[in-house]
């Protein structure tokens, strides 16, 4: 049964960020620690995810109350969501192997018997490893982990219990609120040392001491991490063009979990007809976890609820398949959506872009100026896009809330 952690508003989401706010000056020295309540880290991640709060509303907000210097940490934290998703959109490919990796991964545990048995006692926390065990339940009950905790998490699944690492990513994705495509895959990636050449993460019982507060210290760890092989990172392709609006079209809005807060988008057109897409089923191949459904199923109705008056006649939910007949029937020229990042939901609606385009229907979709100011410099490591972290945080100090968030 999972705990419900995050109601699914944006005004729970912003009573969130308020009462981190404050607190957010203390996060660099007590960030690391895994203490029950999570009472160090925001607990923002499946709002942000989703777009209930974006991340220049969450920059602004902290850097309202503290100086850059003081808050430093925490904006390095928001701007890595930024450089994950940054550096898979430059690099797609990585999102294809790896769902090609679950798949052949997922056929191992299927034929070979001593597997099939670890990989479920893993993913039902019935190990033997205390911590590890405890982190499995975690999650599924609550849809979320605390940072340290996916970090010791993943390296105990590739290093000591040595199950694939594509299977631990999917673990997550299917039960994380905030399951990401970018932070997820790369994040495990990094930890088995795929993402930088010859760099693994090995969790210590020690520092797992340390940081749950003497809660767990575990044995029979793993105590080497020789980094996995295969999956080298891809050439980088240019970030794909953002759409433009087709002015005096007839124009239906999309919804999709990427984005919830539209009202950067009907600021700028009047849709006529408005459909909303709930991708998250197509996060793995295994089945989802029925509270990750209805979480973004809930936060996608929110978004539509708020600006219920600006977007006419609603069709609810549909399935992809069904866009472009949605389309037509509205007699719509072009359906306008919130750029579709590499991902479920991308994956969605490669064929739904291929009927609308075959209806003489375009689907526009608009990239928000922060990821188009920030993606193109996820070209190389963390710490050279780090660099860029000032002059980015130049350009949001001046924009306008109303322009860039809900
Ligand atoms: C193996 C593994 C898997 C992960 N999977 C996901 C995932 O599916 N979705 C996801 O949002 N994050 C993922 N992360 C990153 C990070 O663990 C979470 O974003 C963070 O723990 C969320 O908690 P918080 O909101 O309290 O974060 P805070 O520490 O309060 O940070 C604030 C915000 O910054 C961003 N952030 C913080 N740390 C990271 C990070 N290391 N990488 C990317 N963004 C970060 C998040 O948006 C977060 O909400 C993963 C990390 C690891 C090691």
């Amino acid at each position: 049964m999972t705990k419900q952690l995050f109601a699914p508003t944006r005004t729970a989401a912003l009573e969130r960020l308020q009462s981190f706010v404050p607190k957010a000056g203390a996060y660099a020295s007590k960030r690391n620690y895994d203490i029950s309540g999570h009472p160090h880290v925001s607990v923002l991640s499946p709002y942000i995810r989703h777009r209930v709060l974006t991340e220049v509303e969450v920059l602004q907000a902290v850097l309202g109350r503290y100086a850059p210097s003081t808050v430093e940490k925490y904006v390095q934290e928001v701007f890595w969501r930024t450089y994950w998703k940054g550096w898979l959109e430059m690099r797609p490919s990585v999102w294809s192997d790896y769902k090609q990796a679950v798949h052949s991964s997922w056929n191992d545990v299927q034929t070979q018997s001593g597997m099939r048995s670890e990989w479920e006692a893993a993913c039902k926390g019935e190990t033997g490893i205390d911590c590890f065990d405890h982190w499995a339940k975690e999650l599924v009950q609550t849809g979320y982990l605390h940072n340290h905790a996916r970090m010791w998490f993943a390296s105990i699944w590739i290093f000591t219990l040595r199950l694939p690492w594509a299977l631990g990513a999917d673990f997550f994705l299917r039960h994380l609120l905030d399951g990401d495509p970018a932070s997820n895959t790369l994040s495990w990636r990094w930890v088995g040392g795929l993402h930088t050449k010859g760099k693994t993460y090995l969790a210590r019982p020690d520092n797992i001491a340390k940081y749950t507060e003497g809660r767990f210290r575990p044995t029979g760890l793993a105590t080497h991490a020789e980094p996995l092989t295969g999956m080298p990172n891809p050439e980088r392709s240019p970030l794909p063009e953002a759409g433009e609006l087709i002015t005096g079209a007839r124009t239906g809005l999309l919804i999709t979990e990427d984005d919830t807060s539209i009202g950067w988008i009907v600021d700028q057109v009047t849709p006529v007809a408005t459909a909303c897409l709930n991708a998250s089923a197509h996060r793995s191949p295994l089945h989802v976890a029925p509270s990750v459904h209805s979480f973004t199923q809930d936060l996608i109705s929110d978004g539509a609820a708020r600006y219920s008056e600006r977007i006419g006649t609603q069709a609810g939910f549909i399935d992809a398949e069904q866009l472009a007949q949605w389309a037509n029937e509205q007699g719509l020229d072009q359906v306008v959506t919130s750029y579709v990042p590499v991902g479920p939901a991308r994956d969605a609606l490669k064929p739904a872009q291929r009927a609308l385009s075959d209806k003489g229907i375009t689907l526009t979709q608009l990239r928000r100026p922060y990821d188009t100011a920030a993606w193109p410099h996820a070209t190389h490591g963390f710490f050279r896009f780090k660099d860029k972290i000032p002059s980015l945080l130049g350009r949001i100090r001046g924009v306008r809330l109303a322009d860039s968030q809900t």
